[in-house]
This record gives C-alpha cells, sequence and structure tokens, in this order.
C-alpha cells in the first residue's frame, strides 16, 4: 500500500522543531538534578511530586504492551483519548482547507475537536437502524483534502460492532487516517483490532482507561498505530502530558487486570439482563442490541421519561435530538443494585 505520512502532515508540523525538555535530552535516573529548576527539597506533602514526569511514560507503555500484546514503540498515552483525537487534527488537518468525515450518530467530541481546530466536515450518517457504515458514500465524499476518518466501534451511543470487512475496504481505499475509537472494546464480542496494525499503515487504534479499566478520573488514552504516526504525536504533544500522579495510579491499576475482566463479564450479563426486561416495558418502542456497556432505548416520551427518572435520582443520558436517535434515550449499565433500582423506576412510571 501506498501510505505516505508525508503527504498527509501540515507543513508547520512537517518542518516544527519540537520542544526539547530537560529530560528528553538527559534521562538517567542517579545525579544532582539542575537541569529543570525543580525544587530539590521536596513537595509540602508527605510524598514528593517535585520531579518532572517521565514525558514518554515508559514504564506504563511497558506494562500496557504486556497486556495488549504490541510494541511499545506502537503506543501514544494522552491526556484522554481526547487529547489523541485533537492531536491527529493538530497534526494531519490545515485549518479551513481540510477536511475529515464522521459518521453520525457517533460520539460528540470528532465534531467538537473538528470545530475546534476549524477543519471541515463531511458528515455521512450510519445507515438508519442497523448503524453500519455506508461505505460508497464513504468513498465517494473523499477528496485529496479528506486526511482522517473516524470510526466508533462499538459506537456510540448506539452500542454496536462496526464490520470490520467495512473497516477494511475504507482502509484499503484512503491514503489518509482511518481512527478506529475501541473505547467499548472490552465489552464486545469481537476483538480489538490492534492485531491488524502491521497490515494497515493508516490504522489509529484509539482506547481508554476511562471505561472498563474504571479510571477516568486520571485522564489516560491510549493510540495504537505505526512508529511514524507515534513520532509525529510525540513532537506535537505538550511535553509531560501525563502527570507523575496519573503514570503511578495506571502503573498499579495494570497489575490488577482481573478485575477489570471479572467486572466487563458482570456488566456484559447485566446488559443483556437489562435489555430483556426494558423491552418488557409497553412505553418501550424498541431496545437496540449492545456490545458496550450502555443501552440504546427508543421510548414513546424521551423527555418525559427522562425527567421521570430524575425525580427518582436516576440520571441518564437524552439523546433523542441527535440524527437517527430520535425519541432514544442512552442508559449506562450500572451495579446489580443500581439496575434493579431502574427497573424498579420504570416500573412506576405512568
Ligand atoms: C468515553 C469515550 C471516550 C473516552 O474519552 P477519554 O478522553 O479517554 O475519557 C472516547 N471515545 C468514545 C467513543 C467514548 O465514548
Amino acid at each position: 500500500m501506498n501510505f505516505n505520512i508525508d503527504n498527509l502532515l501540515r507543513k508547520n508540523i512537517k518542518s516544527l522543531t519540537p520542544y526539547s525538555s530537560a529530560r528528553d535530552e538527559y534521562n538517567g535516573k542517579e545525579g544532582v538534578f539542575l537541569d529543570a529548576n525543580e525544587n530539590a527539597y521536596g513537595s509540602p506533602i508527605s510524598s514528593d511530586y517535585n520531579r518532572y514526569p517521565d514525558p514518554l511514560q515508559l514504564n506504563v507503555k511497558q506494562k500496557i504492551s504486556e497486556i495488549k500484546n504490541v510494541a511499545k514503540e506502537n503506543i501514544f498515552l494522552g491526556n484522554g483519548s481526547d487529547e489523541a483525537i485533537d492531536l491527529l487534527y493538530r497534526a494531519f488537518c490545515e485549518p479551513k482547507e481540510d477536511n475529515v468525515i464522521i459518521c453520525p450518530p457517533t460520539y460528540g467530541m470528532y465534531k467538537v475537536s473538528a470545530n475546534i481546530n476549524d477543519v471541515n466536515i463531511i458528515n455521512i450518517p450510519l445507515k438508519d437502524d442497523i448503524f453500519q457504515l455506508n461505505v460508497s458514500l464513504i468513498l465517494d465524499s473523499i477528496n485529496p483534502k479528506t486526511k482522517l476518518i473516524f470510526i466508533c466501534s462499538p459506537n456510540n451511543p448506539t452500542g454496536n460492532i462496526i464490520e470490520w470487512s467495512d473497516i477494511k475496504n475504507i482502509l484499503l481505499f484512503f491514503k489518509g487516517l482511518v481512527v478506529v475509537d475501541e473505547a467499548y472494546i472490552d465489552y464486545a464480542s469481537s476483538g480489538s483490532l490492534i492485531a491488524e496494525l502491521k497490515n494497515y499503515p493508516n490504522l489509529v487504534i484509539l482506547q481508554t482507561f476511562s471505561k472498563s479499566w474504571g479510571l477516568a478520573g486520571i485522564r489516560v488514552g491510549v493510540a495504537f498505530c505505526s512508529q511514524q504516526i507515534i513520532g509525529v504525536l510525540n513532537k506535537i504533544k505538550p511535553p509531560y502530558n501525563i502527570n507523575s500522579l496519573s503514570q503511578k495510579i495506571l502503573l498499579e491499576a495494570l497489575e490488577n487486570k482481573f478485575m477489570i475482566d471479572t467486572w466487563a463479564k458482570k456488566i456484559i450479563d447485566d446488559r443483556e439482563r437489562l435489555i430483556l426486561r426494558l423491552a418488557a416495558f409497553l412505553f418501550v418502542i424498541k431496545v437496540y442490541s449492545s456490545e458496550a456497556n450502555f443501552i440504546l432505548l427508543k421510548v414513546n416520551d424521551p423527555i418525559g421519561l427522562y425527567n421521570y427518572l430524575i425525580t427518582c435520582h436516576i440520571i441518564v443520558r437524552d439523546r433523542s435530538k441527535i440524527v437517527l436517535c430520535e425519541n432514544c434515550l442512552r442508559i449506562t449499565i450500572g451495579t446489580k443494585i443500581e439496575n434493579n433500582k431502574l427497573l424498579e423506576s420504570l416500573k412506576n412510571y405512568k
């Protein structure tokens, strides 16, 4: 495949001399560090955070590499996957000139990040009701200014996996980057596309520690991609984008992957039980099947139901104004107790 990153990069990024931090120039462990203007006495609390964090997070990447079975050279960490999304725009999309393809209904940040970076959006909605890609329309819409195509699988808010054969067709045809967001992959029946990275130099896979890993508060997301693309992201990221606390806590959490697997299994079981129970209510028009930790629900009066649930102190997401999601609410799978509270409350609705 004739993928050439130089044809994709913005001119200013291609010629950028990146910031070189003190820890980039010397990264030995021992010594008297008088290079970064830190306070050598320590921090005014019981543990010390007076030193800048590892800019490339090598210890964390080593552990992720073992868990995900991917070389650490193919791992980029961002301050949430939202940072990786923003950096992809900044690296590859010339403001006001270039465009990206987004397939609504999908995760809102692709659009917001495009707007912030003043990048044009070509919207190619998913096919009605099956929520799969309209591949022929996507391929027809690609033009020389198209740099990125965002695909979310399992998709938020619809919950379904996107067909691999469709993604593959786009990867083969498109000379820009295909960004596959796998934020919910731990709840899906099919596995990650990470193993495909070696076959497709234009594939970028996003994952996050915010969902199944239960670490939304520490803000760490991952991009898996070719070393070439990683090099670009490292060049333009804020030098210390993952702080010491986040790195420390993530390293601890990565030792307990068995907990993530246990929770994911539970949540999948509860999801299937909840889908059956929800489908039995008369006000429910449709419960979409889900490969994620949430359920999209079509009801006769979404705002009425939303407001009723608020009076029960249950907060769900109103998606009824989103294209192809008319009358829909999105409900996250909670603990068993929370799910039961939801079902009990719904029994008393109307
Ligand atoms: C929640 C979510 C994310 C997570 O973003 P973070 O910045 O890593 O918290 C990314 N993509 C999708 C589709 C999501 O739903």
